[in-house]
């Protein structure tokens, strides 16, 4: 691949990285914001409902009797462990009717939020008139005292309110003397919000959906392009690697040809016959080729469907025979012909012509590519169904990478050296139109080093 190719995959891929870093960091941020909305929403609903007269009046009910039991406490009635326990009960009490009042709140201000609530004592101290404190509670060492609402863990909830209740009163002591002893009762309020996920998926579900889809098109858009570009590339480096291809085959007759042409033209060769007769011969040997040549560029321009076959029903077996005996013909000495040939004489309706055209390609292929030894194999398939022609060669080989392009048009294996082995591309491409234009199929088997065999299919006459 070329490396402006590379640079822009390598950018694309890039982009697309930084794409979605940037729209995830959006959503991150929406997603944030709606948290905080929501936060927001859920404090000013529990604002709403907590500053009633009705909680108010409940809350009262719990100091109230706090306060009783403090004075019982401070006039040694009562323990300090009594104390909080009676405090714990009275709370849990009144909890109902705060949890009452707490429901119906929420329903009407909280908007869907499912937000929890407890109120917790953080401390309890009290202070005489000489200035000791005695500490009648804290949340560290005691075990938390849920005053309203639910007993979440704290971690979970969002502290949002601290309070103190300040309280001073007069205790009457046995002696007949009384104190004042100020009480400084602390306590929070948190709050949990339990369905975070519904909330925030109900409000991002759409932007979350659009920007998916967003990004999928971006990336089939991309990868449709690269796909294209590559394609451009594909079909740009074929045509290169064509005109080359016939420039170079090209070469050779033409110079032939002028070589000849300077022969014919020499004073000498004039009265000298034979060469004259050579020369005469060269031209019209290199006459033939470059028109091979041109045929070869022409044919190449049908496809199977401009292919208009003559068909006639023959002996396959004859037929197989005359094509191979006329190809040795062509070809050097050396060249071996294992002819593994079906004798029963099947018939075959097809155009005698095209299908020798095509068989033959592949043996001159066969021998182009390194083969001394073909064998040819005719045989009837299984179930009837078609007659199987295939030719092996004992040649270089096509490594299996490219074995599903030799039959594309102008295809040249790259790895091979297409020096030695000259051609345009378009033998086998023509050989698998004409097969196609027989409603048949051709196929490749090889091994790279070791031979190739193809196996053409042709449906059996019915
Ligand atoms: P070419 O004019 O290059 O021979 P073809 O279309 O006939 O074009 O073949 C396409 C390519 O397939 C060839 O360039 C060659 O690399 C490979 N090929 C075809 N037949 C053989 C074979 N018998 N052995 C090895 N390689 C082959």
């Amino acid at each position: 691949m070329q490396l402006k190719l590379k640079v822009l995959i390598f950018g694309s891929v890039l982009t697309l990285v930084a794409l979605i870093a940037i729209q995830g960091y959006l959503i991150y941020n929406s997603y944030e914001l709606k948290k905080k909305t929501i936060t927001i929403d859920a404090r000013n609903a529990i604002a709403k409902l907590y500053n009633t007269p009705e909680i108010d009046s409940i809350f009262w009910t719990y100091r109230n009797d706090f306060k009783a039991n403090l004075t019982k406490y401070e006039k040694d009635e009562i323990s300090q462990t009594t104390l909080l326990n009676r405090l714990q009960e009275k709370a849990k009490a009144i909890n109902p009717s705060f949890m009452e009042v707490y429901s119906k709140g929420l329903e009407e201000y909280a908007n869907n939020i499912d937000v929890e609530f407890k109120k917790i004592v953080t401390s309890i101290t009290v202070t005489d008139s000489l200035g000791t404190t005695d500490v009648l509670y804290t949340l560290e060492e005691n075990d938390t005292i849920l005053i309203a609402g639910m007993n979440f863990s704290s971690e979970e909830g969002l502290l949002i309110n601290n309070s103190t209740w300040q309280d001073n009163h007069i205790v009457p002591h046995a002696n007949g003397e009384s104190e004042q002893v100020d009480l400084n009762f602390k306590s929070s309020i948190y709050m949990s919000i339990s369905n975070w996920n519904t909330l925030i998926i109900k409000e991002l579900a759409g932007l979350m959906i659009i920007s998916t889809l967003l990004f999928l098109f971006v990336v089939g858009l991309l990868y449709y392009s690269i796909q294209n570009l590559i394609k451009q590339k594909k079909v740009a480096d074929i045509k290169t690697d064509f005109i080359n291809n016939i420039t170079h085959e090209l070469k050779t007759p033409l110079s032939t040809l002028s070589l000849a042409t300077k022969t014919l033209t020499n004073e000498y060769a004039n009265d000298n016959k034979e060469m004259a007769d050579e020369a005469i011969n060269i031209v019209n040997r290199q006459n033939i080729r470059l028109q091979k040549l041109i045929d070869q560029v022409l044919q190449s321009s049908l496809g199977y469907k401009s292919i208009v076959l003559t068909t006639e029903e023959f002996n396959t077996t004859l037929f197989l025979n005359e094509t191979l005996d006329d190809f040795l013909l062509s070809v050097e000495q050396g060249i071996e012909v294992k002819r593994n040939i079906d004798s029963t004489g099947m018939l075959m309706i097809a155009d005698k012509f095209y299908l020798s055209t095509a068989i033959i390609n592949i043996l001159n292929n066969a021998v182009k590519y390194g083969g001394t030894v073909l064998t040819v194999t005719y045989k009837v398939g299984k179930n009837n169904s078609s007659h199987l022609i295939s030719i092996a060669d004992n040649g270089i080989g096509i490594s299996e990478k490219y074995q599903k392009a030799i039959f594309e048009k102008f295809y040249r294996v790259s790895e091979q050296d297409t020096h030695n082995y000259k051609g345009l591309g378009l033998g086998l491409y023509y050989t698998s139109q004409i097969i196609k234009a027989h409603n048949g199929s051709i196929s490749v088997e090889s091994r790279e080093g070791h031979g190739t065999t193809f196996t053409i299919s042709i449906p059996l006459a019915r």
